[in-house]
């Protein structure tokens, strides 16, 4: 059983596509956690697990960290949070990180590039 201190199954099944948090990774989501307190404030899930099925019909290989359970995009409108979220996923040693204007991918799949940041 996955467990999380701060996400509830709800969040999963909010996000899209809809997922559980059974679908996760239990080493991200205490990662995930440890982001949560670093950053001090809410982190809003816009997506979590996706299959690789889903991957592909949107046209990706289906083997990044979504599909692997080892990611999620937090929703992030404005500087001051996304700032927080930065400052403690470099602290954490989060090595995938994407940064779009309304969100930010933090990733930590395996066999993908390490010590990267993005933008979308
Ligand atoms: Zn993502």
């Amino acid at each position: 059983m996955i467990t999380s201190k701060y996400f509830k199954e709800e969040e999963f099944q909010k996000c899209t596509p809809s997922c559980s948090l059974q679908d996760m990774d239990q080493e991200f989501m205490n990662l995930l956690d440890a982001l949560r307190e670093g950053a001090g404030i809410p982190l809003v899930l816009n997506c979590a697990y996706r299959s690789p099925a889903w991957e592909k019909s949107k046209g990706r290989s289906g083997s990044g960290d979504h599909p692997q359970a080892k990611a999620v995009d937090i929703r992030c409108n404005d500087s001051t949070n996304r700032f927080k979220i930065l400052r403690a996923a470099y602290k954490l040693g989060i090595k995938r990180i994407g940064i779009a204007k309304t969100y930010i991918h933090i990733g930590a799949g395996s066999n993908l590039p390490t010590q990267v940041a993005w933008m979308y």
